[in-house]
């Protein structure tokens, strides 16, 4: 997957049967979907594919444990279902998570026992491992870090667990492979039409500046919680659906929470969800769930979200941690959708929602990461009635997911070249400058950021670590894209900057 030749692709087509603006993982499911259907596809993302809310989850392939509190059977057996696609056709960046819920009392115990049953038993077939209740012994022995004052036990669950932007990366390259073209850096601002219906879209290269427009039969919009600023390109006085809420991750090292199962707190004495889930050696504290008015694609954490994680995670944790044992803190905004009348943000959809615009603008919005192949289906369905293209049915549900073997393959051949490309750049993590070599060539990394955020995810996990392998990472970014050495100060000025945000000192 190279920049290059999809801008050669991009010239090379005059219409498209759709045209996706957003490279989260809704848009990159919908170009997956609409691909392998067989429609021309063209995807544009304004920044790097994942920039948004799509690299910053708590990394969880799940039904939702608090919908099913909730009642909403229909959201949680669909996401279950879901959930069992994924990890069957993205094997190399899921897995199976043990889930611990502590519990202090016997009622407890069996509330959550039965009910972790149910959502068991939802998931029929695709279940990942039966429920069962844990002595008060067996929970200290398996959550070691465990604060033992006034534990009854423990409610043993599974769900699943995944690299988000690597997933969003490896949507991009099966796509592309199915013969979608993807452009990163590529902003939509604004439509073309033919009467009241849009028949193109107007696009800004961000990277050269240039601006153009592209044919397209129909648009899906699928921008998160730009939701609304890409409706009122089509249509000014579109009234705001879309009511973002914030939330926060702390990760740290695994040494707080050693193992390998993840802790679940469904309700702190304030009456919110809490996670503590091992993630490539460390460990993610969240989240908050935080109404905002304004959205911003680096999102700052709030004081008062620090503090909530920090209190209350030090509750159930042994060894109590400091703000300054917290290596990176990173924000998503949840698209969440406005319902009519609803005030408080936990009571806002998290299902998914269609909109079809007079002009035939399709946007798409809502859900969540594990629910992104089911909106992208019904993303996909809607352009095509929209635009009265013949139907092809989604091939989706079974469609493996990335190149595990092939980037295996190529990564040995980089190593080749120098073998101590081989090496890691920063023990204990894994990545290696093969790794970053090969996002260079194949998977369209355009900048610092692109590299050490979202194609490794050192930035997540460690934003110092991240900031001091800036330089020598840049300097191979710069060697393979030939630029020039004011641009590579700069990649590395605003690479700098930026890891300072996700440091909380
Ligand atoms: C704190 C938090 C934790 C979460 N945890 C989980 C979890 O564990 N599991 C789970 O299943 N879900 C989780 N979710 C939900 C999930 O992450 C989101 O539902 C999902 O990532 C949304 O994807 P998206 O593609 O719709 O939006 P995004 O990922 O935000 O993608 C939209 C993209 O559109 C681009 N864009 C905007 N305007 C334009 C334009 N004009 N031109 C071109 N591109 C544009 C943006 O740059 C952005 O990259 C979580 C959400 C949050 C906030």
């Amino acid at each position: 997957m190279q920049r290059d030749s999809m801008l050669q692709k991009l010239s090379e087509t005059k219409e498209w049967d759709i045209v996706i603006i957003g490279g989260g993982a809704t848009g990159l499911g919908a170009a997956l979907d609409a691909a392998s259907r067989g429609y021309t596809t063209l995807l544009v993302e304004q920044y790097d594919f994942a920039k948004g809310t799509s690299s910053r989850s708590t990394k969880l392939v799940h039904g939702g444990v608090r919908y099913l509190q909730q009642g909403n059977i229909k959201l949680v057996r669909e996401a279950l279902r879901e959930r069992g696609y994924l990890l069957k056709n993205a094997p190399h960046l899921t897995s199976v998570q043990p889930f611990i819920i502590p519990v202090y009392s016997w009622w407890e115990k069996w509330y959550y026992a039965i009910g972790l049953s149910v959502y068991d038993l939802l998931s029929g077939k695709l279940s990942l491992g039966h429920t069962h209740v844990l002595s008060r012994k067996k929970t200290m022995e398996r959550l070691s870090a465990i604060n033992p004052q006034n534990l009854s036990g423990g409610v043993l669950y599974y769900d699943g667990q995944f690299d988000d932007s690597r997933l969003c990366t490896d949507l991009a390259m099966t796509a592309e492979r199915q013969g979608a073209v993807l452009l990163n850096y590529c902003k939509a601002v604004g439509f073309e039409k033919q009467g009241e219906r849009i028949n193109g879209v107007k696009l800004e290269d961000t990277l050269s500046g240039t601006t153009f427009s592209v044919s397209a039969r129909s648009v899906i919009n699928a921008t998160g919680v730009f939701t609304d600023a890409v409706m009122q390109l089509d249509d000014a006085e579109k009234h705001d659906i879309v009511f973002p809420s914030q939330g926060i991750h702390l990760v740290v090292d695994a040494s707080f929470f050693p193992g390998t199962d993840a802790m679940m707190i469904p309700k702190t004495t304030d009456g919110r969800v809490l996670f503590a889930v091992p993630w490539h050696g460390k460990v993610v504290l969240g989240t908050t769930d935080t109404p905002i008015e304004k959205v911003s694609v680096e999102p700052k954490p709030l004081e008062e979200e620090i503090q909530f994680i920090l209190t209350h995670i030090n509750q159930y944790g042994k060894h109590r941690i400091e703000r300054s044992d917290v290596k990176a803190v990173y924000v998503g905004l949840r698209p969440l959708v406005r319902i009519k009348g609803a005030r408080n943000s936990s009571l806002l959809s998290r299902d998914h929602t269609l909109v079809i615009a007079h002009s035939g603008l399709v946007t798409i919005t809502g859900g969540k990461w594990t629910t992104y192949r089911r909106m992208a289906e019904d993303a996909v369905d809607n352009a095509v009635f929209v635009a009265k293209m013949e139907k092809k049915p989604c091939v989706t549900r079974d469609l493996a997911i990335g190149f595990f073997e092939e980037r295996k393959e190529r990564l040995a051949q980089i190593g080749k070249e120098d073998v101590a490309y081989l090496e890691p750049l920063a023990a204990p993590y894994p990545y290696t400058m093969a790794d970053i070599i090969y996002a260079i060539r194949y998977e369209m990394a355009q900048t610092t950021e692109d590299l050490l955020a979202r194609r490794t995810r050192l930035l997540f996990l460690d934003a110092a670590i991240a900031s001091k392998l800036a330089p020598v990472v840049t300097a191979f970014l710069q060697k393979e894209l030939k630029q020039s050495d004011e641009w590579a100060q700069a990649q590395v000025a605003q690479f700098t900057s930026l890891a300072k945000q996700y440091l909380l000192r």
